[in-house]
């Protein structure tokens, strides 16, 4: 099984339309309210990205971050808990540790597969919802390409949808703006 990207940015783009958001940023945190989710901020050992607790039969859920962690990584969090609740069945409660590679080698093979699977959709549902691609695409013609290779101008949009660099750049990398 892959994931399931052409599904996974339906469910983003339906997600937008629904909630009127038009630019960047994304708000994570009302979004997952407008759906149900409440959102819970705790400091925590560095490990710890976050968790979500559902309940199964009123339809809502609840997670929590790491509020150590950098506002822009907690905003991933929150977007990559959302992807679970939205995306799979799951179970009651799931922790999200950056150990956890190491958990599921312990598991059989067959199960940490799909484990796996399932980390991989929400990490993809998460730069889905907080880049959007429609978004990018409409700020990058606004932008010159020259400033995308420019450490200063990647910052800035960076900045404006209050995500990492990183995550930007291997966004941008992913949709064919620029080359790793
Ligand atoms: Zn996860």
């Amino acid at each position: 099984m892959a994931v399931r990207r052409k599904y996974i940015c339906k469910v983003v783009e339906r997600l937008i339309k629904d909630q009127c958001i038009q630019a960047a940023p994304i708000f994570v945190e009302e979004l997952a309210r407008a759906l149900g989710v409440e959102v819970q901020y705790q400091p925590a050992d560095d490990k710890l990205s976050g968790f979500l607790i559902r309940d199964f039969k009123n339809h809502c859920a609840v997670i929590g971050v790491n509020s150590s962690h950098h506002k822009n990584r907690q905003r991933f969090t929150i977007a990559h808990e959302l992807g679970h609740f939205l995306l799979h069945e799951g179970e009651k409660v799931h922790v999200d540790r950056i150990d956890y590679s190491f958990q599921v080698k312990l598991r059989n093979e067959d199960s940490s597969k799909g484990i796996n699977l399932e980390e991989k959709e929400a990490n993809y549902f998460a730069a889905e919802l907080l880049m959007p691609a429609s978004f990018l695409k409409k700020d990058l013609t606004n932008m010159e390409m020259l400033d995308l290779l420019d450490e200063e101008g990647l910052k800035k949009l960076a900045d404006s949808y209050r995500v990492s660099t990183q995550a930007l750049t291997f966004r941008l990398a992913y949709l064919g703006y620029i080359q790793l």
